[in-house]
This record gives structure tokens, C-alpha cells and sequence, in this order.
């Protein structure tokens, strides 16, 4: 029932657009309002119309995975087994995390690393024999072997399984007790892992289960190995029974339904526990690794205080919050619904007096950013637009909770972004649509009307409490320049949010053991108890937290994603190089137990070391660190 309303829902909104071309051809420039809307329905601002640019989706590229491709020794070589598979959620997820790697397809290559992850799978398909049993002697000789689906190829023995046994039929897995790579997953949560919720009905993944493995990592809940951990010597080997990049992007693009337990205001480490897996292997495995820190200034937790204007009373409201979050020398986000039209949802709050708070917004330092204007639930079901939309001929008209017409995706995205832009002075970045409804063209559009940053996602529905880089139409082989910070907690939910301080607190402890980042949503439609909730919140996590706004943790985080990180051996220390090709500070390394910087051989000055997190001032370019190891 739900898609045949969309359907014919596309079909009303076409129709109208098409009026709405009309217009713009018999009429020109000139203001056009489509009929349906009466005057005083609509705010009109004297003399401000535009864009003027036409705005053009760019075409789908597909990622290829040479783009990866480079890098030392010291990184984690992905051999890829078949390049038409999920790598790029592999990917992204290593970027995330901030493991160091390199894909390569050439199997001598891969061998020259000391941990090499074949990917997608290992059988005699996708690999010739002297390869098979070049990956078979690799552990054997001391290396670190991580293999994906592990289906033929006779390397059984290197894995230590007897068969791989495929199933559609394994919901839940179970990480073994004590194993000192799983030191850090302490939590219910993080020792108890799913590929599905059985309850749900639905069909969930493929897995492959490893029967006779002597001492997993994890099992399967019909028993067989998820896991599988084969000691030889200073080698090892593991076996994995599902691909991880194809579970990695049903979070990332927001598919996972079969997974998602909860919406938001929970600690779901679903896909991070793998990603910490990898981490932990590659950190024991590989002398000298370093790898990327998650949170800026060498803190354990980013924190994210946002805003969606979506009220009327919510725009004058806004401004307490902003000289609150002013006062403690916070830059909170401020996405706002640019609303000049009177509709279903609620009245015009975007006119003389609504711009008048946006520029006071602004005035405080605060970061704006768009929650579209229509704020419809059935966003994600827009078509596409012509990218000339403009105001003040641009008039979406939302008649009930399922029907808008006169709307695009387009049309949102830049009437939006020019009239805050506008007003506020700011050139925005951040978006945020409204009721997180989220169409799959998302990321391309976004791209295309000069956003960079989204929070559209929730943390429970895309299974992690890290950010990430989306896909072209949230599918599997185009990347785009765009990062996701989804939301973790919400004022929505009851019992009221004032009361939930310190389960926020709590989640807030969980995420925080790794790195994670937090993005609060509150709704300044109140002050009350939701002020004080951000107050407490604050004083809360101001011991560990870095705070910064969507914007300023997004440039953050898209220039540590370029960031290139690689290490020398040199006696028991060894030299970093890393290349910073945009100007980036705070970003911070791990760097093995008992090394210690040797600031007369480093080309940076100002590098504060705490233990095995080293924190870096500005960055750009490429620089070296020298580490000396203390001997114990
Ligand atoms: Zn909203």
C-alpha cells in the first residue's frame, strides 16, 4: 500500500513540476507562484531570487580500486580477489577506523606485506594454484593471513578448519571468551555480533561457518567457527565466514534492515567491532604499526551539538541555545527549514522576522545548515528536478504527511542553501533532511548543490558510531566526496529527554572507549528540560570530549581521509612519513607501546605524545617522525 502511494505520489509531483516548467518558459524571470498557493501563503522577499547557476548531477563513476592502490610495506595489503565485490565498503570502513592499507590483485605483491587480507574470498576460481599455495606457506613463514570467505583452494589446513559449510540460515555470532586480540570488546554488546535478526523474518546475508576450528575468534550460533585462528610460530592465520565490505556497506548505505535493531539513543557497535577486529589484528601483527586516530586533539569522543529548526517557535528558541553553547565556547549546527510557505506541517517562519534569527545565528559563530524546505516524510520519494529550481518560483507544497507537490530533491537542496547562504553570510555545507527521510540519489545530489557534509542517518541504522564516506545512490561501486555523521541521540523518543541524561551519559562512555563520534539532535522547539539536558550533556562529556560542529568535524574528517600514513623500521622505532594534502590540525597517531618521539629527527614541531597517542599541530604536506623504542 505504502509503494503504491509513492508511485503515484512521483506521478502528481511530475505533473506539477511540469506546470511549474511552464511557467518558468512562458514567464521568464518574472515571479511565478503556482496557483495553489495563495499570496499570503507564501513569503516573498523584495528582490532576492536565485540560484542563477543551473546545477548538474554529476554522471556515476565507478571507484576503481587502483585509487587505493599505493603505499609501503608497513600497510595492511588487501589482496582483491574479484574487483566487481564490495571492496569499496572495506575500504571505507579501514579508512574510518584508520588502518593503514593498500589493494593490490597481484599475489607476489601482497606477500611482500606482513598482513595480507584476501578479499572477497579465497578458492581456486579466483586463484591459481602457485598462488593457493603461496598464501598457504605465507603464515607459515611468519606472516599474518586474514582470509574472507575462505570456500576452496585447499588452504583448510593453513586456516585450521575441516569444511566451510554455506548458510543463509545464521542470524547471531558469539566472540570467544579470552583471547588477547578481543582484549578491548568487553561490552554484552560488542561480545555478541549478528548477521540478522531472526525475529525480523527477513533474509539476511549469506555466511560461510568453519567446521573443527580448534580455538575461534567467534562462533556462529549453530556452532561452526566465524572465525577462525590458526597459530603457526610467530604466523597466523584467520579465517572469516562472511563478507565484511558487503556487511560494512548494508550500514553505510543504509540497507540493512535485516539488522538494524534500534533507531537511535542505543550503543550499537555492529559494524565497529569488526573493524576494531581488524585493527587489533594488524596492530599485533605488523612491527611498528600506527595507525590513524578517530577523534581530534588526541581526545576519545567527537561530539556534535546539533540543532533541526523545523518550528515556529523553534527559530527564536534556537538563539538561547546558540548563546549557551556560545558561552562555553562551543560552535553547535543550526539546520534549518527554510520555510516560506504556509502548508500542512505548520506556518511561514522563514520571512523578515525568521532571517533576522538565522543572521543572529550566524552572529554567534554558529555553523547553519539546510533541513530542506518542504520537510516532507516523503522526501526520499522526490524526483530528481530539473537543477534550475529557484526562488521565488520555487514553491513545494506539502498537502498531508504522504503527499507534497511542486518538490524535488534538487529544488530542496539549492533554494535552500541559497536563501541561508544569503541571509546568513555563511556558505553552508551541512545538511540535514527533515524526518531523516533519505532518497537513494542523496549523495550525488548533495555533491552536485555544493553540500559536503550529511546527517541523515541515524548511528542504529547504519550499525555505527563512526563516520563515513557515501556511494553514488547508496550502492556498492561509486564513491563520492561526501561524509556521513548520523545521529546518535534524539530529543523525541520518551521518556522525556531531559530524564535520559545519563543513558545519554552511558552511551556516551561506550563509544568513547574507541574513537567514536556523537551527533545530539535537539529540537529547540522548548528550552526547559532540553536545554538542560544539552547543559548536562556537556559538563558530562567535557573531560573527554573534542566539540565541533558538523562542519568543522567534516573538514576534519574529510582531510584525514586523504591523509597518507606510512612507516619505516629503523632498529626497534622506527620513522612515520605522513602526507597531509589539505591543511589539517589535531590529527593524531597510535604509535606502538614504548616509543618515544625523536623530536630532533622530526620535521614537525609541537608534537605533544601521551603514552601511544601522539598528537599533531597543523599539518599539510608531507613530513617525517622519528620514533626511537625504549628498551625493556
Ligand atoms: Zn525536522
Amino acid at each position: 500500500m505504502e509503494r503504491s502511494t509513492l508511485i503515484r505520489l512521483t506521478g502528481i509531483a511530475t505533473l506539477f513540476l511540469s506546470v511549474v516548467i511552464g511557467s518558468w518558459i512562458l514567464f521568464g524571470s518574472r515571479s511565478v507562484q503556482p496557483t495553489e498557493i495563495a499570496p499570503q501563503d507564501f513569503h516573498r522577499f523584495p528582490g532576492v531570487s536565485g540560484p542563477d547557476h543551473a546545477t548538474v548531477v554529476p554522471p556515476r563513476v565507478p571507484t576503481s580500486w587502483t585509487a587505493y592502490g599505493e603505499g609501503s610495506k608497513s600497510r595492511l595489503a588487501i589482496l582483491l580477489t574479484d574487483p566487481d565485490s564490495s571492496w569499496l565498503g572495506l575500504a571505507h570502513g579501514l579508512k574510518s577506523i584508520g588502518i593503514p592499507f593498500r589493494i593490490t590483485r597481484d599475489v607476489r605483491e601482497a606477500l611482500t606485506h606482513q598482513v595480507v587480507l584476501v578479499y572477497p574470498t579465497i578458492s581456486g576460481k579466483v586463484l591459481p594454484p602457485e598462488a593457493l599455495r603461496a598464501l598457504a606457506e605465507f603464515p607459515k613463514a611468519g606472516g599474518t593471513l586474514i582470509g574472507m570467505q575462505v570456500v576452496g583452494g585447499g588452504l583448510n589446513e593453513a586456516f585450521g578448519f575441516r569444511e566451510a559449510v554455506a548458510s543463509r540460515q545464521r542470524y547471531d555470532l558469539r566472540l570467544a571468551d579470552s583471547d588477547p586480540l578481543l582484549a578491548e570488546l568487553t561490552d554484552p554488546r560488542e561480545r555478541h555480533l549478528r548477521v540478522g535478526i531472526r525475529d525480523k523474518g527477513v533474509e539476511v546475508m549469506g555466511t560461510y561457518g568453519y567446521t573443527d576450528s580448534a580455538a575461534p575468534l567467534a562462533r556462529f550460533d549453530d556452532g561452526t567457527a566465524a572465525v577462525t585462528q590458526k597459530i603457526h610460530g610467530q604466523g597466523r592465520a584467520y579465517a572469516i565466514g562472511l563478507d565484511l565490505g558487503f556487511l560494512l556497506l548494508k550500514g553505510y548505505n543504509n540497507r540493512g534492515e535485516e539488522l538494524v535493531r534500534t533507531f537511535d539513543n542505543q550503543f550499537d557497535p555492529a559494524l565497529d567491532v569488526w573493524l576494531r577486529l581488524l585493527k587489533s589484528i594488524y596492530r599485533t601483527a605488523q612491527a611498528g604499526a600506527v595507525t590513524l586516530g578517530t577523534v581530534p586533539f588526541g581526545k576519545s569522543l567527537s561530539v556534535m551539538l546539533t540543532h533541526d529548526v523545523d518550528f515556529t517557535q523553534s527559530i527564536k528558541n534556537a538563539v538561547d541555545y546558540a548563546e549557551y553553547e556560545r558561552s562555553q565556547g562551543l560552535v553547535g549546527t543550526y539546520f534549518i527549514q527554510v520555510k516560506y510557505i504556509r502548508d500542512y506541517n505548520d506556518d511561514i517562519f522563514f520571512n523578515d522576522e525568521g532571517v533576522a534569527y538565522v543572521a543572529r545565528l550566524a552572529e554567534l559563530g554558529m555553523e547553519l545548515g539546510s533541513h530542506t524546505i518542504a520537510h516532507s516524510r516523503v522526501f526520499s520519494a522526490f524526483p530528481m528536478g530539473t537543477g534550475r529550481e529557484a526562488y521565488p518560483a520555487y514553491a513545494p507544497f506539502v498537502k498531508d504527511r504522504t503527499t507534497a507537490v511542486n518538490a524535488s530533491i534538487l529544488g530542496e537542496l539549492r533554494v535552500s542553501k541559497f536563501l541561508i547562504d544569503h541571509f546568513s553570510g555563511q556558505s553552508i555545507v551541512s545538511f540535514r533532511p527533515g524526518e531523516l527521510s533519505n532518497p537513494f540519489s542523496l549523495p550525488q545530489a548533495l555533491l552536485a548543490t555544493g553540500y559536503r557534509y550529511s546527517s541523515t542517518a541515524t548511528a542504529n541504522n547504519s550499525l555505527t558510531h563512526l563516520p563515513y564516506q557515501l556511494n553514488y545512490d547508496r550502492l556498492t561501486d561509486s564513491e563520492v566526496e561526501l561524509f556521513e555523521f548520523p545521529v546518535t541521540i534524539e530529543d523525541e523518543e520518551l521518556p522525556k529527554m531531559g530524564d535520559r541524561l545519563p543513558d545519554a551519559l552511558e552511551v556516551a562512555r561506550q563509544i568513547g572507549r574507541y574513537g567514536g563520534s556523537m551527533v545530539v539532535l535537539i529540537h529547540p522547539n522548548i528550552l526547559d528540560h532540553k536545554l538542560a539536558f544539552e547543559k548536562g550533556f556537556v559538563e558530562g562529556v567535557r573531560p573527554v570530549a573534542w566539540f565541533g560542529s558538523v562542519g568543522e568535524f567534516g573538514r576534519w574528517w574529510a582531510a584525514r581521509n586523504r591523509v597518507q600514513l606510512d612507516v619505516a623500521p629503523s632498529g626497534r622505532g622506527g620513522t612515520v612519513t605522513m602526507t597531509a594534502p589539505e591543511s589539517v590540525a589535531g590529527l593524531t597517531l597510535e604509535v606502538p607501546g614504548g616509543w618515544r618521539l625523536d623530536p630532533s629527527h622530526s620535521s614537525l614541531k609541537d608534537i605533544e605524545q601521551r603514552g601511544t597517542t601522539v598528537t599533531l599541530p597543523q599539518l599539510k604536506g608531507a613530513h617525517t617522525l622519528a620514533f626511537t623504542a625504549a628498551s625493556r
